[in-house]
Order: C-alpha cells, then sequence, then structure tokens
C-alpha cells in the first residue's frame, strides 16, 4: 500500500499510525501540537474499559476486544503500561439497578468496596465492581504509540496545521498545511473535534461534537485510591505512584480562577470522600474538549472513491488500540472489518 497521511497525533492518530506502520505502509503522522496528545488526549480520565458505562452505537460491537487489545500493545511496547486496578462505580448505580450489567460486571456490598477502597470514609451500600478495568497514563501511551510507529519507519512531523484536503474533484492528492503540501494516496482524519472542519468539501456530513470536561490533577500518597472510583460527585483514579486524575461533573468557564475554584473544590471532595487525603495537594486544573459524534464511533470512508477516511469517537482512550488495528487491518487488505460495521458515517450518498 502506498502513502498514508494521518492527520492528528492524539491517541486515535496514534494507534492507527502505529497500527499502519508496523504492516510496512509508508505513513506521515501530522499534528498541530508541539508533541503528541495535546488534544483531547492529554486532558483524558483515561479509564480503559468504562466508557462512561455508556457504549453507543457500533462501540457495543468493540467492547469485547478492548482489554484483550490492551494487553496485546502491553506486549508489544514495553512503554505502554495499564495499571490494572478495576474499577468501583456507584455514581448512577441506583438508576441501573433493573437493567442488567454488562459483561465482567458485578454488585458488590458494603465490606467487599471497603475491603477494596480501604480508606473511602462512607463506603456505600452497594456498588458495581468490574475486576477487569485498568487506566493509563494518556500522553505516556500516546508518546508510545508514536514513538513505535516512528520505529517502523513513519514519519512525524508536529506543529503542522492542516488547513485543507488538496481534492482533485473527488480525489484526494494529499493535504496541504502549515508545513507545506504532504502529498498521499489516502488521508485518515484522526483530528478529533478538528474533524468536521476537515469534511467540508466533502459529501459526507460528520456532527461531531465538541464537549467540555474538567480534569484535575492532585498529589496524593501513593495507594490512596487503589481502583477508579465513579462516586456521585467526581471520578478519581491513581494515574502513577503518588499522582490522582479527578473528574468533575459541572464545568464553569475556563478563566483561571474558575479553574482555580474548580481545582479546589476536586480537593474538598476527595478529602470529603478520603482517609488520609488530608496532604494532597492540587496541581492542575484543565478543561478539555471531547469530540462526541452523536451515534457513537464515527470509523470509514467519506469520499466516494475511498481516498479520504475518518476515525473520531468518544471513549477513544478505551477504544483506540481495537479501533487501529481494526482500521489498518481494513485499509490493508481492502476487506471491511465486520466490527466496524454500525460505525460507517452515515451521509454518504
Ligand atoms: C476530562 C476527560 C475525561 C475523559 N475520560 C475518558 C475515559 O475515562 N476513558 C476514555 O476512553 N476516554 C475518556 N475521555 C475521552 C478521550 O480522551 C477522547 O475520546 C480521546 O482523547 C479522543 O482522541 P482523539 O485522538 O480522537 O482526539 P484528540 O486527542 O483531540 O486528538 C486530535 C489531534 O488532532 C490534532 N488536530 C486537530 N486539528 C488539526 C489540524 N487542523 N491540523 C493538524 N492537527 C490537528 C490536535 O492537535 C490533536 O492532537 C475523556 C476526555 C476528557 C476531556
Amino acid at each position: 500500500m502506498s502513502a498514508v497521511v494521518v492527520v492528528g497525533a492524539g491517541i486515535v492518530g496514534a494507534s492507527v499510525g502505529y497500527h499502519l506502520a508496523r504492516q510496512g505502509v509508508p505513513v506521515t503522522l501530522l499534528d498541530q501540537g508541539p508533541s503528541p496528545a495535546t488534544g483531547a488526549t492529554g486532558d483524558s480520565f483515561a479509564w480503559i474499559g468504562g466508557c462512561g458505562g455508556d457504549w453507543p452505537g457500533g462501540a457495543q460491537d468493540l467492547r469485547g476486544s478492548v482489554l484483550a487489545d490492551y494487553r496485546r500493545l502491553e506486549t508489544e511496547l514495553p512503554d505502554v503500561s495499564v495499571r490494572w486496578t478495576g474499577s468501583l462505580t456507584w455514581a448512577d448505580a441506583q438508576a441501573k439497578r433493573d437493567s442488567p450489567l454488562g459483561p465482567g460486571r458485578f454488585w458488590v456490598g458494603g465490606s467487599d468496596i471497603a475491603a477494596l477502597e480501604p480508606n473511602l470514609r462512607n463506603p456505600p451500600e452497594q456498588a458495581i465492581h468490574a475486576p477487569g478495568d485498568g487506566g493509563v497514563d494518556p500522553t505516556a501511551t500516546t508518546d508510545a504509540l508514536v514513538d513505535a510507529a516512528r520505529a517502523h519507519g513513519a514519519t512525524v512531523i508536529h506543529n503542522s496545521v492542516v488547513t485543507s484536503l488538496e481534492m482533485t474533484g473527488e480525489r484526494v492528492e494529499g493535504v496541504r498545511s502549515s508545513t507545506g503540501f504532504h502529498a498521499a494516496v489516502m488521508v485518515v482524519l484522526a483530528a478529533g473535534t478538528g474533524i468536521p472542519k476537515m469534511c467540508e468539501p466533502l459529501p459526507a456530513h460528520l456532527p461531531v461534537a465538541a464537549s467540555p470536561a474538567c480534569l484535575v490533577r492532585l498529589t496524593a500518597p501513593s495507594g490512596l485510591v487503589k481502583t477508579i472510583v465513579a462516586s456521585p460527585g467526581f471520578e478519581v483514579r491513581e494515574v502513577r505512584d503518588g499522582d490522582l486524575l479527578l473528574t468533575l461533573p459541572r464545568v464553569g468557564s475556563t478563566s483561571a480562577t474558575s479553574l482555580q475554584q474548580a481545582g479546589q473544590d476536586a480537593l474538598r471532595r476527595l478529602q470529603t470522600a478520603f482517609h488520609g487525603s488530608d496532604r494532597c495537594r492540587v496541581l492542575g486544573c484543565r478543561i478539555g474538549s471531547r469530540p462526541i459524534p452523536a451515534q457513537g464511533p464515527v470509523i470509514g470512508y467519506v469520499s466516494r472513491d475511498r481516498s479520504v477516511y475518518v476515525a473520531v469517537m468518544h471513549s477513544a482512550i478505551t477504544l483506540a488500540p481495537t479501533i487501529g488495528r481494526l482500521i489498518a487491518d481494513e485499509l490493508v487488505t481492502g476487506r471491511p472489518a465486520p466490527e466496524l460495521r454500525r460505525c460507517r458515517p452515515r451521509s454518504l450518498p
């Protein structure tokens, strides 16, 4: 297969780039940022397997593969390291009481919860335990994928703002960017919330919402939080020994004062919930912009001649290793991946 340009070095573009390059495809990976993961990926809570309890549209068909694909990546790339801690959810447990839990999810009671999270001040009576869930450092994981793509021959160009697709009729010839023209026989758009604008010259219309979400980083005594905790007021997990990530449900403005208040709010919630959190300190707070297509993941060709391909989804930290593998196989063999059947862009006439 000849030259493919991948636009976007978040977790999606990095995974597609890696999986293509390891099959010998000449890949150029372009990103407007100075390094990988400067978009939603770097601001992610990066819980693998949870998907906020929601697997919309075609994500359902990928659900069975995501944990195995992360285990595969761990063996392929030593710098990919998952904290296989399991998760405990009681944020919306009441609402789920009467609906069946997905595979690998179990109801547990107060004593089990206290054993799993011994520092909780007031363990709930019940929670959903997913022992197979894990979490990653999203930036380190994306870096590892980009480095591995490069090691397999990919060209990686940062500070490259892609301004347009270069088309002859409906056929893509490459992309125009702040680093010049990059020729390609195929362009894969993995630019998250930047995708709708790039698709403007194409017949496909892709509604992708940019949904804000708040991520707070804190220092904490190592092991204060042992699993991934999704409680009604926040989600929290240890991303590295002594460093926590915490998401808040509501987002104020992005002003410095508002972010500082959000950080203090996060600290208060943590200290209310966990013994031993007096020494926790806020390291920073950011609002990330999550790319959210309305009907679930959108993955497939967006030009009739199959020269432009798109990959955009929420919960992409969870899904990236699986969709990277499937997309690369599909592009290299020309055979559509059945698992992606329900992810296809719908509006291509
Ligand atoms: C607070 C928060 C918590 C989250 N929690 C989870 C979770 O627990 N589990 C989970 O699975 N997911 C979670 N997500 C969602 C997940 O982070 C995203 O789905 C994922 O990061 C999207 O990856 P991406 O590669 O598609 O997009 P991005 O990471 O945004 O990457 C797109 C890249 O394209 C580049 N780009 C855009 N336009 C251009 C252009 N014109 N030219 C060149 N480059 C361009 C950007 O610089 C960027 O690097 C969370 C997100 C947030 C913000």
